[in-house]
């Protein structure tokens, strides 16, 4: 069913769209009349008990396999909007952490990113926009065991300033947000780490998905024209 809404119209792919952050965007622009397409892992009930509710158009698609995520990429169309979202996170010790993980963590969470923003740039409509789900873990690193995602959430910064740069001529927008805690599967905000990362935030719980959703629909809106190269931080006061 088609709706009318702010993102009419729109031609939209989020990766990682079948649980979680990515879900919860997924929902957020199909409500509002999008042509929403996503990727997912491997996790094939997820993606289609969304696809169900939404309409969106599922693809399983590694986001570690360039040439995969480049040929998905072309083959959604002139993309008007790109939300990066897919993501891995490895706890551990540096020193002992399978370097093969880590290599992937890397592959997902850098050059994912990357390789979708390079091919959806090619066709990508003036004014569209590229959103990358960063973490507050980009500026921040307040626990130990999480250094290779840290590594990866700095890197979209640089990503997203040098795109900004590449795309701004065209009048697109290069923008990432940094998510505190927020409740998923990834970060269950009744799992083992609560205690710890509450009593850094501001705002005592974990985030909610739909809110990290509402600031993505901002910044892919029309009144966030002038908004690029730019970090956009939502996490209950954790870096404050
Ligand atoms: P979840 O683990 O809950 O969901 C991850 C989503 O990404 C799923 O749809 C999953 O697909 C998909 N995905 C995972 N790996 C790949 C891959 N290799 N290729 C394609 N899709 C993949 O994660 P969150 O919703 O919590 O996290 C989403 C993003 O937000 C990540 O980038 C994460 O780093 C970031 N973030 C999350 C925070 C949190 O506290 N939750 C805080 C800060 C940032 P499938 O269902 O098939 O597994």
């Amino acid at each position: 069913m088609k709706r009318v809404g702010n993102f009419s119209g729109k031609n939209i792919l989020v990766t990682g769209g079948s649980r979680g952050i990515g879900a919860a965007i997924v929902r957020r622009f199909a409500n509002e009349g999008a042509t929403v397409h996503f990727t997912y892992a491997g996790n094939k009930a997820a993606a289609d008990a969304i696809a169900a509710e939404t309409g969106a158009k599922p693809a399983q698609v590694d986001s570690a396999d360039r040439k995969a995520v480049m040929a998905h990429v072309a083959s959604c169309g002139a993309l008007d909007i790109l939300v990066c979202n897919a993501g891995v996170a490895e706890f551990g010790d540096p020193t002992t952490l399978a370097p093969e993980a880590v290599e992937r963590l890397f592959a997902i969470n850098i050059h994912g990113p990357y390789f979708a923003a390079a091919e959806a740039a090619r066709k990508m409509r003036d004014n569209g926009r590229i959103l990358i789900i960063g973490s507050i873990n980009g500026d921040t690193m307040p626990f130990p065991g999480l250094t290779a995602y840290a590594v990866s959430k700095s890197a979209v910064q640089g990503l997203a300033r040098g795109l900004s740069r590449d795309l701004g001529p065209r009048g697109i927008t290069v923008n990432v947000v940094q998510p505190g805690p927020v409740n998923t599967d990834m970060n269950p905000a009744d799992g083992p780490m609560k205690e710890m990362m509450h009593a850094g935030l501001s705002i005592k719980r974990h985030g909610r998905v739909e809110e990290v959703a509402a600031m993505v629909a901002f910044l892919a809106g029309p009144d966030a024209g002038f908004i690029t190269g730019a970090m956009h931080t939502i996490d209950g006061g954790l870096g404050a």
